[in-house]
């Protein structure tokens, strides 16, 4: 029994319901059951025939993931440490914002690989190395359980779930293409987990050709860059991948990437005391991404074990933030969340390595 029903697209589940011989309907209310009654088994399924359900219990398993650790912040980010079916570990986390209207809005942080072969020095994930490509089922099944975690009624209220997926975990969402696309088009569509595209935003470090794959595929989902650095000599240290991908070509590439589908570019930019957070970084920055339609979310980083890699002061980030707004660029500053439960990317993950 080594099929995941959330690995399968949609034709998959279709294909699997008729080889055994059952009507084309079973396979919208199979679909329903795991994505919008986000069923935990087959057993619960209780409008599907019993002898199907038998069928389908020695055919398929319902989820790929086992939640072995839950850390939970003051400020409301719950973070989860999954095992895999091969016993491999990734984290997921999910934040929660107040919002106008008095309910609360909910992110969660989706890994897309075990590990990352970036390497970026001031990422937990970064200097796990990397292991292996997450699965369709695997990347889908961390936000099926946070949904199924937001309707525990001591948890989130009447009418709150999810509302925003980013691809910011573990991993380079692109470099495992297909798999994220399945998972994209799997949570996005009607017969699936029904958010829309504009809820869903992928983080990248810059690898160009999956940024042109997904501006030629037009899935509608946001892009996020994590620049970092606004010159190459400083972005080789921080983002490796740019002595392959290098600033002279990833500009215009998130230009074509607007051209094609009309979603502004954000770019992730977290602030390292005396790396990149000098006024002439904040003039530079302005320069490379001028006239673009685009926006800069400043981050003040996590703390890490890297010495060399500490958060820059608070001064520091309000007056990289204001040379940015009185050159005309749109930015926001975010604050790092979950502080307290080792919520930088892949921390926790790395407390449980030997
Ligand atoms: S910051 Fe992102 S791209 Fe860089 S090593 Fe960490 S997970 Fe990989």
């Amino acid at each position: 029994m080594s099929i995941f029903l959330t690995d399968l697209n949609t034709q998959e589940v279709h294909k699997l319901v008729a080889s055994l011989a059952e009507p084309a309907y079973r396979a919208r209310q199979l679909l329903a059951w795991v994505y919008q009654r986000l069923a935990v088994s087959i057993d619960e399924m209780t409008d599907l025939p019993q002898a199907f359900r038998q069928k389908l219990a020695q055919q398929v398993n319902l989820h790929t993931l086992v939640p072995i650790h839950e850390a939970r912040a003051k400020d409301g980010t719950v973070k989860i440490l999954f095992s895999l079916k091969d016993g491999k570990t990734v984290e997921t986390a999910l934040m929660k914002f107040s919002s106008t209207d008095g309910k609360h809005r909910y992110t969660v942080c989706i890994s897309t690989q075990v590990g990352c072969p970036i390497g970026c020095p001031f990422c937990a994930t970064g200097q796990q190395g990397f292991e292996r490509n997450l699965t369709p089922g695997e990347i889908i099944d961390q936000v099926l359980y946070f949904a199924r975690y937001l309707q525990d009624k001591t948890i989130g209220r009447e009418g709150e779930g999810i509302n925003n997926i980013v691809f910011m975990g573990m991993g380079e969402p692109l470099a495992n293409y297909d798999a994220l696309r399945q998972a994209i088009e799997m949570l996005n569509s009607r017969d699936g987990f029904g958010l829309s595209a504009r809820g869903m935003t992928i983080s990248t470090a810059g690898l160009i050709p999956g940024i042109e794959r997904l501006g030629n595929d037009k899935l509608q989902v946001g892009l996020a860059i994590s620049l970092h650095a606004p010159d190459n000599k400083q972005r080789d240290k921080l983002v490796p991948i740019n002595k392959k991908y290098p600033l002279g070509e990833l500009i215009p590439a998130c230009r074509e990437y607007f051209a094609r589908t009309g979603r502004r570019v954000s770019f992730e930019y977290a602030l390292f005391n005396g790396v990149n957070d000098s006024i002439v970084q904040a003039q530079s920055l302005a320069d490379l991404i001028q006239g673009m339609n685009c926006h800069v979310n400043l981050i003040s980083a996590n703390r890490t074990t890297n010495q060399k890699m500490q958060p820059s002061p608070r001064n520091t980030v309000l007056a990289f933030q204001q040379e940015l707004k009185n050159r005309g660029i749109n930015c926001t500053l975010r604050l790092s969340r979950g502080q307290d439960i080792d919520a930088g990317c892949g921390q926790l993950r790395s407390r449980f390595l030997t």
